[in-house]
């Protein structure tokens, strides 16, 4: 029976089980770490590999989908075209007293509804004496006009005169909180307190922080060599659409799929892994003929939900969000949300991103960036659904999913103890098989050491000769090898070994001849 843990439990557990099993360390902890970097240990980096691989054969082993392996430099009116440099931006507000720094929305998601609603019955106050230049100066370069603000004041207090309501019926756990300008308003209300020193009314006003980390190409630092790490790997895709489709012969429908790091100067990097300042994604931009876009925007949202299924993730924890906000260029877009220890947490963005990305790279670049049907002569601009999921957050989903702790029986009959087990989807599993020797004698060392040189020529297995057997299964139950093979005396008799499953605990007695095989198939046949 598994443990029900409490959330600050499994993820303490986790992460200290992610330090002292390999899987991940504090990015420079020697030198006290380095906010919002991770390094991926031994076990880690396999398991990070896996997911990758899973990830890179559903997308690529098809006729309709190519790999791209696009610089993390790009020439920087790319991102001038794709928005970025415009708006890929978050406002934030400093705290005056403790000098702490918040990111607006992540504010006001963070406080508590009566002072939601104490904020909200502030700002409706202001609404008579609005000064529309100051509103404007309050939410910075990258505001929305100040007519909308005042339009959408206005919407709330309608909302709360149609309440009529002293305590404020208002629907504030629906309450979206994505527009800006009003939670800047809200945000520096005198009646706000800053989280971290308590303090009233000592927030700055917001200021719009883009989020792309910049450097200098060549020797002069000068803003004519500035170019930035790429935030996100997509536009290496857009930007490459002729050249992979004239290259490959593809035509709409047909995708290109894309592994690659990212990097976003994230101003809160909190909760492990789920937001940092440098992570990877897998992205893959499907270009269809506008109008069929929709119906493959669904046929994509279905994929993309089974993979994660299929990867043995529990379908209780996986469910969509709907943006009812779309940003800019999207016509749909939805993300797949994993529930984490702390909350739901997109883990993969479904977009129909239109021709928008398409058409601003013809525009900033001068080339066309069409199909052209040459029996037909129809031309295009095609539609894009992108399916953009991230590797490092799916690994974080793949440790909290396969995270578990159980009683189990131990070799004393009638006592039980604390078992600690990854179920990680064979796939996945960073080890797939611990070989060991019953005991260091006898000739099994040798047998074992033997059929470890071949296993390993084929998977990544480990050899465990010291300790007890339970203590060795124990030890593979924790980083969540599949399989365990053991050489004991009868071996050397019949050349057969005990391999015992990981969640079943059942052991089987196999033909060592047979071990390669019988792991080919539990580990590639799904
Ligand atoms: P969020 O709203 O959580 O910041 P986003 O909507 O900005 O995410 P996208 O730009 O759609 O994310 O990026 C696609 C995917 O890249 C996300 O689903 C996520 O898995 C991953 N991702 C984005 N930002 C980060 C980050 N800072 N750290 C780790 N993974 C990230």
């Amino acid at each position: 029976m598994a443990k029900q843990l409490t959330p600050q439990q499994a993820l303490e557990n986790i992460i200290s089980l992610s330090k002292r099993r390999g899987f991940v360390f504090q990015s420079s902890e020697i030198y006290g770490g380095l906010n919002g970097c991770w390094d991926y240990g031994p076990l880690g980096v396999e398991l990070l590999r896996n997911i990758k691989e899973a990830w890179w054969k559903s997308m690529t082993h098809r006729d309709d989908i190519e790999g791209l392996d696009a610089s993390i430099l790009m020439h920087p009116r790319v991102w001038e075209a794709s928005g970025h440099v415009q708006n890929f931006s978050d406002p934030m507000v400093d705290c005056r007293n403790c000098k702490s720094r918040f990111r607006v929305d992540n504010l006001f998601e963070s406080i508590s509804i009566k002072k939601k609603r104490e904020l909200i019955k502030w700002l409706n106050g202001q609404s008579e004496k609005i000064n529309l230049s100051a509103i404007n100066n309050l939410i910075g370069d990258n505001a929305i006009n100040a007519t909308q603000i005042v339009d959408r004041m206005v919407y709330i207090s309608a909302l709360l005169a149609e309440k009529n309501d002293s305590t404020f019926g208002f629907d504030f756990d629906n309450f979206v909180a994505t527009d800006d300008s009003i939670l800047a308003s809200l945000l520096c209300s005198p009646e706000m307190s800053c989280p971290n020193c308590g303090n009233k009314g000592t927030f700055t006003e917001p200021r719009q922080f883009n989020l792309m980390f910049k450097t200098f190409v060549g020797p002069v630092a000068d803003d004519s060599a500035a170019v930035y790490l790429r935030p996100e790997t997509a536009q290496g895709i857009f930007v490459n659409f002729k050249n992979v489709m004239d290259s490959s012969r593809q035509k709409p429908p047909f995708g290109i799929a894309q592994i690659g790091k990212a990097f976003r100067n994230e101003i809160n990097t909190k909760n492990f892994l789920f937001r940092t300042r440098e992570f990877e994604q897998m992205e893959m931009q499907f270009f269809v003929k506008p109008g069929t876009d929709e119906e493959w925007f669904e046929r994509w949202r279905a994929t993309r939900m089974q993979w994660f299924a299929d990867l043995g993730m529990q379908p209780a924890k996986l469910q969509w969000h709907k943006h009812e906000k779309l940003a800019h260029y999207a016509r749909a877009a939805y993300d797949i949300e994993y529930q984490f220890p702390f909350g739901w947490g997109e883990i993969e963005g479904v977009h129909n991103r239109t021709d928008f990305d398409l058409k601003r790279h013809e525009e900033f670049s001068g080339k066309k960036l069409e199909y052209v049907d040459t029996a037909t002569k129809e031309r295009y601009t095609p539609y894009v659904i992108e399916t953009s999921a991230g590797a490092s957050r799916s690994f974080f989903a793949s440790l909290c999913d396969a995270y578990t702790e159980e009683e189990a029986p131990t070799a004393e009959e009638g006592k039980t103890e604390t078992r600690t087990v990854m179920r990680f989807h064979p796939r996945l599993a960073p080890m797939k098989t611990a070989i060991f020797p019953l005991v260091n004698k006898d000739g099994m060392p040798e047998y074992a050491r033997k059929l470890f040189a071949d296993i390993q020529k084929h998977f990544k297995a480990f050899y465990d000769d010291s300790g007890a057997v339970g203590r060795r299964y124990r030890r593979q139950d924790e980083i969540g090898t599949p399989f365990c093979a053991t050489i004991d005396g009868q071996t050397l008799q019949d050349n057969t070994i005990t391999v015992r499953e990981r969640d079943s605990m059942v052991q089987v007695r196999i033909s060592s001849e047979k071990f390669g095989a019988y792991l080919s198939d539990k580990l590639l046949s799904d």
